[in-house]
């Protein structure tokens, strides 16, 4: 039974949450009513955080279809990940399965422009749900969205471009959050056997370097030009820099992290001469679900490693003030207690 009420976050600005109670909306047209599972906290959300938001945010979730609404007619109790991009399934990139770059999105995005997970229930487009497998559970389930789907769909461009037959064999990332660190695990489930990372705060970089990861100085010269795929994963101005310090001639950068500040790019006698791909990227085609699940089974050990804690909705400010402080990796808000 579904209720009529619920609860739901408003972001306030200036790092206030408040959680309010609210009617519980109504699935449209293809659309589907989800009952949510588990919202990972993202390094995206903090932004918003501090600056407040129109609609509840909430982008990597997880959730359990009650209601179908005209049109849809997804199982009852499915369980599924939310693919928070909207696409037309119709124009010419969603023809050829790449719905992340849909020109013809019918309306935004889920937790960004329509309201998210940070709430007991949620609306999205019965065609966004990806249903997991029994073996994934619905706290694995987020992680296969920004944290493996969004980097290992970088990453693989990247490859694409870094393609010399004189390139390097070690790749570089720069950032450890979750971003960073699922970025990490991609890229030795790819075969990159020396994967060098960097974050400035030594903890992050523990747990990569506790994983094989090998360690990276960003001032040391002898990493300058050397690798055939950077991973900038944080969205600081000086960590983008870095990578394209980094990054070979031939190689490719992928710029993952993000960040609403104007930034300038100096185009330095190095940076216009060294011959590489720069790489701008933020999701995946859905079409890569499965495949992102195959990610997660070949290290899922490892990707269980950064979802911690779990919070109830009430503690969602306290955890959004660690998050921010960098003292947790990818917490979950679990908004229902049952
Ligand atoms: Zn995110
Ligand atoms: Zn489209």
């Amino acid at each position: 039974m579904v209720p009529t009420r619920m609860r739901s976050a408003r972001f306030l600005g200036d790092g206030k949450i408040a959680i309010e109670e609210v009617p519980v909306p109504k699935p449209g047209p293809g659309e589907v009513l989800l009952k949510t599972s588990y919202c990972g906290l993202c390094g995206s959300d903090k932004r918003l955080f501090y600056r407040g938001a129109q609609v509840t945010p909430g982008h990597e979730l997880t959730g359990t279809v009650v209601e179908n609404g005209p049109g849809a007619d997804l199982p009852l109790g499915t369980r599924g990940a939310v693919y928070i991009h909207r696409y037309c399934g119709r124009c010419k990139f969603c023809r050829v399965g790449e719905t992340n770059r849909c020109i013809n999105p019918p309306g935004g995005l889920v937790g960004w422009q329509t309201p998210g997970g940070y709430a007991q229930y949620l609306v999205v487009p019965a065609a966004n749900v990806i249903p997991l497998p029994p073996d994934i559970s619905d706290a694995e389930g987020v992680l296969l969205l920004d944290t493996i789907g969004t980097a290992a769909y970088g990453i693989k461009q990247c490859v694409r471009h870094a393609n010399s037959p004189a390139r390097s064999h070690e790749a570089a990332v720069v950032g450890c959050g979750p971003l960073g660190l699922g970025s990490y695990l991609i890229l030795s489930s790819m075969g990159w056997e020396a994967t060098y990372v960097y974050d400035p705060a030594q903890a992050r970089m523990d747990v990569a370097l506790s994983w094989g990861a090998l360690p990276l100085a960003p001032d040391d010269d002898s990493f300058r030009s050397r690798f055939a795929v950077v991973v900038e994963a944080s969205g600081h101005h000086k960590a983008r820099e870095l990578a394209m310090r980094l990054v070979e001639p031939g190689g490719a950068v992928l710029f993952l992290g993000e960040n609403d500040n104007p930034w300038t790019i100096q185009p330095t006698p190095e940076l216009r001469r060294k011959d590489c791909a720069y790489i701008r990227s933020y999701y995946f085609p859905i079409s890569a679900a499965q495949e992102n699940m195959d990610l997660f089974r070949a290290q899922a050990d490892r990707y269980r490693q950064l979802l911690h804690p779990v919070v109830p909705l009430d503690a969602l400010q306290e955890a959004f003030e660690e998050f921010a402080a960098g003292k947790t990796l990818k917490p979950l808000v679990k908004p229902n207690p049952e």
